[in-house]
C-alpha cells in the first residue's frame, strides 16, 4: 500500500471519527478484515449499493451531498428490511486523491454514520482512470422472523407509502441530471423557484432512510420494500415475490408542494410511478392493523400514506377517481 494510501485512509476514514466504536464491534478498520459479534438473538442481513459517477450523481455535485446520498440509499435498504444499521464497509475508486474532495466527502458521511449508529468498518481504495466509483455495504440485525420481505403481501392488504412520491425524479430534472422518462416529462417552467430548487436538491441528496418507521411498525407489516426504481416497478416486485396483484388509487399518491408547483398533473403521476430515487418505503397492512400503523406512524412524526390495496390475481392496475384504470406507456428505469 503506498503511504499516500495510507494516509487517505487513516486521515479521512479513521481521524474523521467514521470508524467510531459500538458494542458488537470488537475490531475495525486497519487490520485485513473487521470483527462482530452478532447478539445471539438477531440475523445479519448486509445489502449493496453502488453510485457510479454521472449515473447516480452529477461530476459537479459537492462530495459531502454524494457521501450523504451513497449512505443514505443504503441505509433505505436496511430500512426495508425492517433492520437496525449495525456497520458499513465501503469500496472508493477515486481517479484522483484530492485531499479538499475526501475531506468532504468524509465529512458528508458522518452525520447519517452517527444518527444511525453505523460506523464504517473496512473497505478498499483504489486509484482508478475513469468515472468515480462508490460501493457501499451496510450489514444491520434483524429480530429473526422480523425481517420485512417482498414476499409476504396476502390480498386485502392495504398498501401504504412513505413520505412523498415522485420527488426523485423531478430532482433530475432540477438538477440537469438525465431521466429516462423521456421529453414529456419535464418542468412546467426551467427557472425553478429557489425554495423548490433547494426542496429537490436535498431531496436528492439527501433522502430520509426510514429506519425508525420500519422499526416501530415492523411486527405489524406483511411486505415491505423500498422504492428506488419508481412505485410500479417496486411494487410489481412485492406482487411477483408475494404472487398477488394491486390496485393503486391514483388521487391518493403523495405529492410534494415544490412537486405539485414545478411539473403537470399528468407528469406528477409519472414521477411516482415510474421515476426512482425515492428511497420512501411501500409496505403493506392487514386491513385490522392499519389503525395502528397509522397511529404509531404519526406518534413518531412519520408520514404514510395508504395508496392502494392488494388483490387476488397477479394484475397491477391504477385506478383514477371513478375507480376507471388508467393505462401509462412508462416504465421503470432499467440499467440495461
Ligand atoms: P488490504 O491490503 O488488506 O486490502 P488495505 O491496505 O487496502 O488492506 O486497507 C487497510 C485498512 O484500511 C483495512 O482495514 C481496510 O478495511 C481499510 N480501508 C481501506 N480502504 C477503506 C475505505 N475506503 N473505507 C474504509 N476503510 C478502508
Ligand atoms: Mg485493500
Amino acid at each position: 500500500m503506498s503511504a499516500s494510501e495510507f494516509e487517505i485512509i487513516q486521515r479521512y476514514f479513521v481521524d474523521s471519527g467514521l470508524g467510531f466504536p459500538r458494542s458488537e464491534l470488537e475490531l475495525g478498520i486497519g487490520d485485513d478484515g473487521a470483527l462482530l459479534r452478532i447478539p445471539e438473538d438477531k440475523v445479519l442481513t448486509m445489502s449493496m449499493d453502488v453510485l457510479l459517477e454521472t449515473v447516480h450523481f452529477s461530476s459537479a455535485a459537492d462530495a459531502s451531498l454524494i457521501a450523504n446520498r451513497a449512505l443514505a440509499v443504503n441505509l433505505s435498504d436496511m430500512a426495508a428490511m425492517a433492520a437496525q444499521p449495525l456497520c458499513f464497509t465501503m469500496g472508493l475508486v477515486l481517479a484522483d486523491s484530492s485531499q479538499q474532495w475526501l475531506k468532504s466527502f468524509s465529512a458528508g458521511l458522518l452525520p447519517l454514520a452517527r444518527e444511525f449508529n453505523c460506523p464504517l468498518v473496512g473497505g478498499d481504495t483504489s486509484r482508478g482512470s475513469g468515472l468515480l466509483n462508490i460501493s457501499i455495504q451496510v450489514h444491520g440485525l434483524c429480530d429473526p422472523d422480523r425481517a420485512s420481505l417482498r414476499s409476504g403481501a396476502k390480498a386485502n392488504d392495504r398498501i401504504y407509502v412513505s413520505g412523498k412520491l415522485g420527488d426523485g425524479a423531478i430532482a433530475l430534472l432540477s438538477l440537469g441530471l438525465k431521466s429516462h422518462l423521456g421529453e414529456a416529462f419535464a418542468l412546467r417552467n426551467r427557472d425553478l423557484p429557489e425554495t423548490c430548487r433547494q426542496y429537490f436538491d436535498d431531496a436528492y441528496y439527501r433522502p430520509q432512510p426510514r429506519v425508525r418507521l420500519a422499526q416501530a411498525i415492523k411486527h405489524l407489516i406483511n411486505s415491505n420494500i423500498d422504492i428506488s426504481d419508481g412505485l410500479l416497478g417496486d411494487l410489481g416486485h412485492i406482487c411477483r415475490a408475494s404472487k398477488v396483484g394491486a390496485n393503486v388509487f391514483l388521487p391518493q399518491l403523495p405529492f410534494s408542494d415544490s412537486a405539485k408547483c414545478c411539473v403537470e398533473a399528468d407528469n406528477l403521476v409519472k414521477a411516482a410511478l415510474f421515476g426512482g430515487d425515492d428511497y420512501e418505503l411501500c409496505f403493506t397492512v392487514a386491513e385490522q392493523h392499519c389503525a395502528e400503523v397509522e397511529s404509531i406512524a404519526a406518534g413518531i412524526g412519520e408520514e404514510i400514506s395508504c395508496i392502494g390495496e392488494i388483490v387476488e390475481g397477479e394484475k397491477l392496475s391504477c385506478l383514477d377517481h371513478d375507480g376507471r384504470e388508467q393505462k401509462f406507456d412508462g416504465h421503470a428505469y432499467m440499467h440495461y
